[in-house]
This record gives C-alpha cells, sequence and structure tokens, in this order.
C-alpha cells in the first residue's frame, strides 16, 4: 500500500482551504492502491488555517525539540504538528505503507525542501515534521514530482 499527503489526492486540507490534485495519484486512491493522511488536519488544526513554517531547523530538530513550527500570526503550532506526524504514522502503520508520497516544501510534508521559517517564500533544503518521522522510521518518502516520474516511465 503506498500513502499519499491527501492534498495531492484532492482533499481541501491545504492551509488555504484548497488542494493540490494530481489525477495520476488520485487515480492510486481509486484503485485501492493507495491511502491518504493530513498530518496537519490530524494533528487538530482547522482549514483554513494561516500557513506556518519551521523556525530554527527542519522537522528532525523539531522532532528533537531544537526547533519550532510558528503560524505567520506568531502562533507556536508545533505541537499540533508534531501530534499529527505521529497520528499519521499510527494510521500509515494500519495500512502497512511502505512508500509515501509527501507534498513538496510543506512543513509537515516537504522530503527534500521546506520554506525557510522567515514567510518571504524562501526555500531551504530540508524536510518537514511528519516527513522527518516517517523517515527516522525507514520509510520511502517521496515527492510528487519523483513519483510521476515513476508513474510516467
Ligand atoms: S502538505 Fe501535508 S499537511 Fe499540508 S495540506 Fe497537504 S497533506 Fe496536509
Amino acid at each position: 500500500m503506498i500513502g499519499i499527503s491527501a492534498c495531492l489526492v484532492g482533499e481541501n486540507c491545504r492551509y488555504d482551504g484548497g488542494n493540490c490534485l494530481r489525477t495520476t495519484l488520485e487515480q492510486l486512491i481509486q484503485e485501492g492502491k493507495a491511502v491518504s493522511i493530513c498530518p496537519e488536519v490530524l494533528g487538530g488544526l482547522s482549514t483554513p488555517r494561516p500557513p506556518a513554517e519551521i523556525i530554527g531547523g527542519n522537522g528532525d530538530d523539531v522532532l528533537d525539540g531544537h526547533a519550532r513550527v510558528v503560524d505567520i500570526r506568531g502562533n507556536d503550532v508545533t505541537e499540533e504538528f508534531v501530534q499529527g506526524a505521529y497520528i499519521a504514522f499510527k494510521l500509515i502503520q494500519q495500512f502497512r505503507v511502505t512508500t509515501i508520497v509527501l507534498k513538496e516544501n510543506s512543513p509537515s510534508c516537504g522530503s527534500s525542501a521546506i520554506y525557510d521559517g522567515t514567510f518571504t517564500g524562501q526555500k531551504v533544503v530540508g524536510f518537514g515534521v511528519t516527513a522527518a518521522l516517517f523517515r527516522k522510521h525507514g520509510l520511502n518518502v517521496i515527492n510528487e514530482q519523483q513519483v510521476e516520474k515513476l508513474v510516467l516511465k
């Protein structure tokens, strides 16, 4: 079974209430080959919600307590992000997911790049909180561009 970020399969769970639908991925859900998760919603955050970024590191640092996730209004949402990551991990374990396709650049789901914490649109190499937790547990984490390359091969 494959896991996929819920916004990539058309669920309106993005911070702005929209989604990032990729039809090739949605197809996998319809065929029963994949399950979707949105760690931020699982962590109790509402939709829409203010955008958030990691300040002081990346997902691993947040899990270790050395960095925080803060929204654009200055609210600390670290707890919700960490809780959401663990709930998402539990869920995908139940479905025996070994490969997961996560939305790039997100402070939860980014697996190659994330925004740098300044809310200026600048990205840095790194991964989000959920991506970090999944990688820690040996899951194969890829982003939407990587999976589409594989599917289209
Ligand atoms: S990137 Fe991840 S946390 Fe953000 S809306 Fe998509 S599934 Fe949810």
